[in-house]
């Protein structure tokens, strides 16, 4: 079949009205669905975002008082950081690939692309979108990728000598679980972006921030922005003030509550 036949004859930009409720939701969707489309996105990203969603549903689609105190830690922790490692994926990439850079920019991070489905096509693809974001150099792709993670299988478990296997602290967003725990193991501190509470990324990350990347991206760089200043010992102390456990907590119960207020409105 001519796969031209099936293009859309229209944009979904041009058919949303400006005063739908869920418009920015569904422009985020057409950004991951036209990376999907590019080979940037593989089809499970679109279930991971379709995932995603559903728990912004949850929270009430704002960044919430418990992710605010985990961007507050995050931030410190990429500040005091030694060799910090921004882990990219398809699906980060789609959505805030220039809030990457900025990040990376501040934090002096390297950036490294991350897949759990690797291909070359992929690696450069995502690469080029950090490229094209201004990023100075993007690891992990080609022959860079070239050790492993421990007790990872196959293409998952490959990173860049200068990336990942040597990063003190990683930051991911929307990852799986085993290659979290695989990391944590090794030694990393895990800087989890994961609006799913329940998830294993986010139960085993060192800091998890439970908020959708979108939104969460811009305050952390917002707060590494507020926090340079800061001297250490002040940024020590905001980090061992924090209590990932705690904060998945407020999370979920959070969650039961507003569900149970609104099993009640209606
Ligand atoms: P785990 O293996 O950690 O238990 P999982 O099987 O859900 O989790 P994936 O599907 O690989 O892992 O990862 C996707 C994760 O990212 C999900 O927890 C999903 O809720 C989350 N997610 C999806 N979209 C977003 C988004 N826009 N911002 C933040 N998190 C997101």
């Amino acid at each position: 079949m001519d796969k031209t036949q099936n293009s859309k004859p229209w944009s979904i930009r041009e058919i949303i009205p400006e005063n739908h409720p869920r418009k920015e939701s569904l422009l985020i969707r057409e950004k991951i669905v036209e990376a999907m489309e590019k080979g940037v996105v593989v089809p499970q990203g679109l279930i991971a975002h379709g995932r995603g969603e559903c728990f912004d549903y949850l929270i009430g689609e704002k960044t919430q008082f418990f992710a605010e105190k985990a961007i507050e830690a995050a931030a410190a922790m990429l500040l005091l950081a030694k060799y910090p490692v921004i882990s990219v994926n398809g699906n980060m990439a789609a959505l805030v690939a220039d809030d990457i850079v900025k990040l990376a920019e501040l934090t002096n991070s390297k950036i490294e692309v991350n897949l759990f489905y690797r291909n070359e096509y992929r690696e450069k693809a995502i690469a080029e979108i950090l490229y094209r974001a201004n990023a100075k150099n993007v690891l992990g792709v080609g022959e860079d990728a070239s050790l492993t993670i421990p007790e990872l299988f196959s293409q998952r478990r490959k990173v860049s000598p200068n990336g990942i296997y040597k990063a003190d602290v990683v930051l991911l967003g929307l990852e799986d679980g085993d290659r979290t725990e695989a990391l944590v193991k090794m030694g990393k501190k895990v800087i989890a972006i994961d609006i799913n509470p329940l998830s294993r990324t986010s139960m085993t990350a060192t800091v998890t921030i439970v908020d959708n990347i979108i939104r969460a991206m811009p305050r952390l760089i917002q707060k590494v922005m507020e926090f340079k200043s800061k001297p250490n010992e002040e940024l020590m102390k905001i980090l061992s003030n924090y209590d990932n456990k705690s904060v998945l907590r407020e999370s979920i119960v959070f969650i039961a509550n507003r569900l149970t207020q609104l099993s009640f409105s209606l």
